[in-house]
């Protein structure tokens, strides 16, 4: 090992709510415009949404190893570059002001991007499927960036739990992408040195919500303190239980947790009526959130009836969110 890993006195925490998530990449847009617009950060997207079933961003990550498997660190893969999709430009100047000739296109031609197969989803007809899966790094409890690192570059703030990547220590060996099953870092060809999700600490620093809460427009997201029993993420974590981190398999024991989606019964094929099966196989969803996900449909399915029956449910009051201060930092404490 080549860190020793400290714990945190304190871990900021992430919950999305993916019946909330209208995959509108505003939370993409505003982490892309306040932390990756430097040089070699084009194709970076500290945050990304992505469709999901679907390839994901960059395209295939959930295949390229890292965690740890019976508490021993996995080497994984770096990504190729046009899995996460090379920046292109078009030659607006060119083609309308100089005279070139052709059409304006996107060069290079895009072969992949962040959300490629958009919408795709999966399943055939009347039972297609998809949802928006929100990813970002998860400041996890267990770093697999942080203990692959030979430098010692990589570090967890006791104050907040943030994983940071020390920029002077960092020689650029990619062993965090490698390393990371979530594939959060970023290997940055300008500088030579890996970027990743700084959780926004200045904003945190100051009680202000990250940017991409703040701006979320479906108050699909929460950010708080774990510690903290008033704060609706240690109420959705720690007291409800109904949110689940993503592949709790990889090891590393993130701090970003996940409100599975609940969408309702599939269609009995051919005849149009309501199927005993849920539009989602129940599969693909413990494949991404563990055998807990069950459960957790039902809870959600109960207490969603509760409130359709006008019956109180503190659940689906904290998941509904009516004033945006509940969901961020609030009461920091
Ligand atoms: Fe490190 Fe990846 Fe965990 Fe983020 S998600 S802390 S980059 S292992």
């Amino acid at each position: 090992m080549a860190n020793i890993m400290k714990t945190s006195k304190r871990q900021l925490t992430f919950v999305a709510d993916l019946n909330k998530c209208i995959g509108c990449q505003t939370c993409t847009v505003a982490c892309k415009k306040l932390w990756t617009t430097g040089p070699g950060q084009d194709y970076m997207y500290w945050r990304n949404v992505e469709t999901t079933p679907g390839k994901g961003y960059p395209k295939n990550w959930q295949t390229r190893g890292g965690g740890y498997k019976g508490g021993e660190l996995q080497k994984g893969e770096v990504p190729p570059m046009i899995d996460y999709g090379v920046p292109f430009e078009f030659d607006y100047s060119g083609r309308l002001f100089e005279g070139k000739p052709g059409r304006v296109r996107p060069s290079p031609t895009p072969r992949s991007a962040p959300n490629w197969d958009e919408d795709q989803g999966s399943g055939a007809y009347p039972n297609n499927h998809f949802f928006y899966l929100p990813r970002m790094c998860n400041h996890c409890t267990k770093p697999a960036c942080l203990e692959a690192c030979p430098n010692d570059a990589i570090y967890k703030r006791e104050q907040d739990g943030i994983v940071m990547i020390h920029l002077d220590m960092c020689k650029g060996n990619k062993a965090c992408v490698k390393s990371c099953p979530y594939s959060k870092p970023y290997y940055n060809p300008q500088t030579q040195k890996s970027n990743k999700c700084v959780g926004c600490f200045p904003r945190i620093e100051k009680g202000i919500a990250t940017a991409c809460v703040a701006q979320c427009v479906g108050r699909a997201m929460h950010v708080g303190f774990i510690d903290d029993p008033m704060s609706s993420v240690n109420k959705l974590v720690r007291q409800w239980k109904v949110a689940l981190p993503l592949h709790p398999e990889y090891g590393t024991e993130p701090n970003v947790f996940y409100v599975p989606p609940v969408l309702g019964p599939g269609m009995e094929d051919g005849v149009g009526s309501v199927s005993d099966q849920p539009k989602i196989p129940l599969s693909e969803l413990q494949g991404l959130f563990g055998p807990d996900v069950q459960e957790v449909m039902k809870m959600l399915k109960m207490e969603r009836e509760k409130k359709l029956k006008g019956q109180p449910s503190e659940l689906m009051d904290t998941l509904i969110g009516r004033r945006s201060a509940d969901m961020m930092l609030s009461p920091l404490t």
